[in-house]
Formats: C-alpha cells, structure tokens, sequence
C-alpha cells in the first residue's frame, strides 16, 4: 500500500535550528531554497565561484558561499546540481567536508542509485524529489499548497533519517500535497523510464510523427499542428481529472472506437523494455556520463534538430494567432 505523509505526520523540529545548505540555484535550489527559509529554517548557498545564479541567490537575500565552504557550514546537505554533474561536485566538493552525523538530500535518487556517489556510512542520505519542476514548487507554496514528492531513506546513521526527509518535504510545502515512501532503486528507475519511454521521449516523438504523417500526406503544416499537437493539454486535463477511462466518456464516440482499434498499433512494447533494462543494467547512465564528458556532441546535435524542426516553426508562427 502506498504511504502518504501529510502536514501533521511531519515535524521541523528535526530540521530547526540546523542550517541546511543548498547546492546548485536553479529550478529545484532556488524553489526549495526560498521555500525552506518561508518555513522559518536556516539557508545558504553553494555556487562555485563563477557561477551566473550567484546573483540571483544574493538579491534573494541569501549568503553565498563556495560549495566547500558550503558543506562545511551546513548540518544538511541538499545537492540541487545537475544530475550528471553530481560525481564530480561529490569528489570536488562535498567528499572531504563532511563529517559524522551530517546530511546528504537528492532530488533525483540517480547519482546514488547508479553508485556516482558513494557516500560514508557516518552520514544520513535521503531523498525528497518533488514531482514537478522548481516553479510550480514555489508557486504553489505562496499559495498555500504543495507539490507531491517522493521521499526515501537510503542510510539512516542518525535513527532520524525518515524524520528529517518528513521535515524537508514539509518545509518545501510538499506534506500539504502529500509526500509518498518510495526506495532510491525505485525512484531512479521509474523516474528516468517515465520521462524517456513516456512523458517527455515517447510523448515528444509520438507528436513529432504523427505531425510529419499528416505534412507528408499533403495537409498543411498549420493543420497537423492543430490535428497532432495543439489539442494536447485538453486531453492531458481530462486525464487527470477523470482517468484514462473518463477521458474516453467524455470524446466523441467516433474518437473513442478509433482510439480502441488504433491506439495499439503504435505501441512497441518490446522497445519499452528495452528501454527498461537499459535503464536497470546501467547502460543508459554510462551513455550519458560519456557523453558529458566528451563534451555534449551528441545532445547539443539533437537539441539543435529540435529545435529547427518544422514542429517548432509552426508552433511559433500559430502561438502569435491563437490562444
Ligand atoms: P538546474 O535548474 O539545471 O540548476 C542547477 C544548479 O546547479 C544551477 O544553479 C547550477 O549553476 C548549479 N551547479 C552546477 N554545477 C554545480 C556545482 N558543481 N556546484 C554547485 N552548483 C552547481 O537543475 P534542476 O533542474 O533544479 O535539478 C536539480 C536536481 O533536482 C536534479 O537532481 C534533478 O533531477 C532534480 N529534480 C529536478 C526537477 C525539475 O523539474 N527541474 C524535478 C524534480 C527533481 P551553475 O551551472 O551556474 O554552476
Ligand atoms: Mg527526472
């Protein structure tokens, strides 16, 4: 059964007092940052030294200092760099500052999960990883609400290591939502094959075929991008708000019958799990630390191709017209 922690079975007590350094200012770091601090707990940052998010953080009213200089100061270590670069902020930065007792928090249970980061024992290491990105983290908690999160326990050295993820989630504003009790393996793999086999890979490429169907079979591309795309959230709501099966009661019937007899044909499971076992045996996550390595060809190449795509000129030229 699933375990959902809200507001009362959480306390900040186990966070009061301590002072919690965040590491990295972008989405997550800048949300939870400001977040922690409105919940009344103690924030620094960690940026290096030639970091462009120094400004941000300082007119935001927080004291900047080096990542090393960060993790020395702090009890509780929130690591909200990018994921691929958490192996060498961990051997730089965070490693020889650490001492017994301290706290290690991720938001992506990957750089753990893949062994990029072999912590000490003498430590906690948790996971709170929220289930949207740092804007709707914060925007969300001015208006008195939260965004749900996953939380996990990986070492519990302290005994309180559950307690503190509790206190964290609830100093986010997650706990108001709802933050559910996951495992680290659970949380890498689904995470990465959610977003690359579905949300944000299967999704994005669905729409990007279908699209190019329509455009090479004579439709304009106006047109496909109304028919494939433009139509996306209003299901995606429908979804949410009644279930796959509701979404279907709520289409027109013809939409519906099409929807049963085709949908299917697009499918290839066996591909899915590919993609899955890739992901468990450690494929994918070599792959990517290579190509961080190597200097980002490879991404910087695919990123471009999106973004000259025939999709996006449409989706400029229509998002001046419409609504
Ligand atoms: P992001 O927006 O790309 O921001 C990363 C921040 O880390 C930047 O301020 C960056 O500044 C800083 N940084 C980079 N290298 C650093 C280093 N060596 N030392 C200190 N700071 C460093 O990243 P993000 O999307 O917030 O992701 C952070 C974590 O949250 C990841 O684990 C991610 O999986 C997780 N997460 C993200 C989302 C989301 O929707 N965004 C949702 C849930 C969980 P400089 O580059 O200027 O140094
Ligand atoms: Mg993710």
């Amino acid at each position: 059964m699933l375990k959902i922690y809200k507001d009362k079975n959480a306390s900040l007590k186990y966070l009061k007092g301590k002072t919690i350094s965040i590491l990295g200012y972008g989405s997550q770091g800048r949300a939870q940052a400001l977040n922690l601090r409105d919940s009344g707990l103690e924030v620094i940052i960690g940026l290096s030294p030639k970091s462009k998010d120094r400004k941000i953080a300082v007119k935001d009213g927080f004291k900047v200092f080096s990542p090393e200089k960060a993790v020395k100061n702090g009890e509780i270590i929130s690591v909200l760099a990018p994921d691929h670069k958490h192996k060498e902020l961990y051997e730089q930065s965070i490693q020889g500052n650490l001492s017994s007792g301290k706290t290690l928090i991720f938001a992506h249970a990957y750089s753990l999960f893949f062994k990029q980061i072999r912590p000490p024992e003498f430590i906690d290491v948790i996971l709170v990883a929220p289930h949207g990105p740092g804007e709707l983290v914060r925007k969300l908690f001015l208006e008195g609400k939260g965004v749900t999160s996953f939380i996990a326990v990986k070492q519990d050295y302290s005994g309180k290591a559950l307690d503190k993820a509790l206190a964290y989630a609830k100093g986010i504003g997650s706990t108001r939502a709802g933050a559910i009790l996951t495992s680290f393996e659970d949380e890498a793999i689904g995470d990465l094959f959610g977003e690359q086999a579905v949300l944000c890979g299967g999704l994005s490429e669905l729409l990007r075929a279908g699209f190019e169907t329509l455009v090479e079979s004579g439709l304009s591309p106006e047109n496909a991008y109304l028919e494939c795309v433009y139509q996306l959230d209003l299901i995606v709501e429908l979804i949410k708000k009644y279930g796959i099966a509701g979404m279907f009661d709520r289409i027109s019937q013809t939409a519906e019958f099409g929807s049963y007899v085709s949908g299917k044909k697009v499918i290839n499971r066996k591909q899915l799990k590919n993609i899955l076992s890739e992901i468990k045996n450690g494929n994918f996550a070599r792959r990517w630390m290579k190509e961080y390595e190597s200097g980002m060809k490879n991404y910087k190449q695919m990123k471009k191709s999106w973004k000259n795509h025939l999709l996006q000129k449409t989706w400029e030229r229509l998002n001046k017209l419409l609504p």
